[in-house]
């Protein structure tokens, strides 16, 4: 049966195609970039549709519409990084408002949360999400927001995105999912119950690690409102160019999750059955305990994961130095695989009793999966397990 046409354009068509021949002056078939900062009145007292580049701008409108579209939002508010999209929610509370957040979320999330309470701002609580007791207990304290990372960076941890919204709105919180991980090309918050999507689009939706940026979405449109006037408030915007950019790159986001997720399965396979690997935290394989819940509410398993080696620092101090293929560096998402240490890169300003409670051990390895064969992918993490006894 054909779908009607009202259901369409499908996801993929708008990654594709959102925004091309949207120029009225020469028919452009790539959005053309304005830079300019501002934008001629008509007349006295008579604005066009942008009037100045912090408020509005066409480039980071059209990004933010088909990030809207893709996470099925009412709309959406580009900034000029993730952590400035997830300030943009956070900043809006109160002294006496309540953040609960994961226990083993992202450490610059961990320390933004952090560094505001500390100034009073708001008070927040860190909580293993995957309890349901502790989670249901921290309920219990009325919470303005509940903040979900799943799969959580960098254990993967995945929770029941529906079944938490579920208990955290019944309790009167918004809820709020960081969905960098994923991108809404594998899984869409707002269907399983969100009320705002953040991300970095740093990572996955731009996918070139050339772009540093983020989103907020909102799936009432009163609240993107809320944001828009915020952002507008504190200058959160994210620039043109970055937003022209990641458009670009967000053209070609399922084909390039496809085959990332499709690597990355089978670098997980071929970790877990290593003997210098003690454990494998993917989403996607049978072993990892999320597996049923990722398998019920994602529409793959993404291209992220992270594992454990025996031997501790000396084990990863010689990986480091031997693995081909894998950059050393911060940040994920690109069609490039890089490999990071959490616990003196991505998650070091965490501390180590949070890392601890986290289960972040300093023998844990993060990757980012990419484009490459899989053949040298497999080799080159071959060539830094072989070096691990020294
Ligand atoms: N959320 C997650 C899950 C991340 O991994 C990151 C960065 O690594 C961020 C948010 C912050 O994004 P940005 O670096 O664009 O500020």
């Amino acid at each position: 049966m054909t779908e009607p046409i009202d259901s369409l354009p499908r996801p993929q068509t708008i990654t594709a195609a959102y925004g091309v021949v949207s120029d009225t002056a020469f028919g452009a078939v790539a959005p053309p970039l304005y830079l300019s900062s501002t934008f001629e009145f008509a007349g006295y007292d008579e604005p066009r549709i942008y009037d100045y580049g912090r408020a509005g701008n066409p480039n980071r409108e059209l990004l933010g519409d088909a990030l809207a579209k893709l996470e099925g939002g009412a709309g959406a508010v580009v900034t000029s990084s993730g952590m400035s999209a997830l300030d943009l929610l956070v900043g809006r509370h109160r002294p006496d408002d309540l953040i609960l957040a994961p226990h083993d979320c992202y450490g610059g999330t961990m320390r933004l949360l952090k560094a505001r309470a500390d100034l009073g701002h708001c008070s927040v609580r860190f909580v293993d999400q995957s309890n349901k007791g502790a989670f249901e207990a921290a309920l219990e304290e009325v919470p303005a927001l509940v903040l979900i990372e799943s799969p959580s960076n960098p254990l993967m941890r995945v929770v029941d995105i529906a079944d938490l919204a579920r208990e955290a709105r019944a309790a009167g919180a918004a809820i709020a999912v960081d969905n960098t991980f994923l991108s809404p090309a594998i899984q869409r918050p707002i269907e399983l119950g969100a009320d705002y999507v953040i991300h970095s689009t740093t990572k996955y939706l731009n996918g070139h690690s050339d772009v540093i940026g983020g989103a907020v979405v909102a799936a009432d449109p009163a609240q993107v409102e809320q944001l828009r006037y915020w952002a507008n408030v504190v200058g959160s915007a994210g620039a043109p160019f970055d937003a022209w950019l990641t458009l670009r790159g967000l053209r070609t986001l399922f084909p390039r999750m496809e085959q990332q997720q499709i690597n990355a399965m089978i670098v997980a396979n071929f970790l877990e059955k290593h003997p210098a690997v003690a454990k494998v935290h993917y989403p996607g394989l049978a072993s990892h305990p999320g597996h049923a819940i990722a398998s019920r509410q994602q529409r793959g398993f993404g291209a992220m994961l992270s594992f454990e080696l025996h031997g501790g620092v000396p084990a990863v101090r010689h990986f480091i130095s031997a693995v081909q293929f894998f950059t050393l560096a911060e940040s994920l998402g690109g069609v490039e695989s890089l490999v990071a240490h959490p616990a003196t890169m991505t998650h070091a300003d965490m501390g180590e009793e949070a890392r601890a409670t986290a289960g972040i051990s300093d023998s844990l390895l993060r990757l980012s999966v990419g484009l490459e064969a899989e053949q040298d992918l497999v080799a080159g993490l071959e060539a830094g397990l072989a070096a691990c006894s020294g």
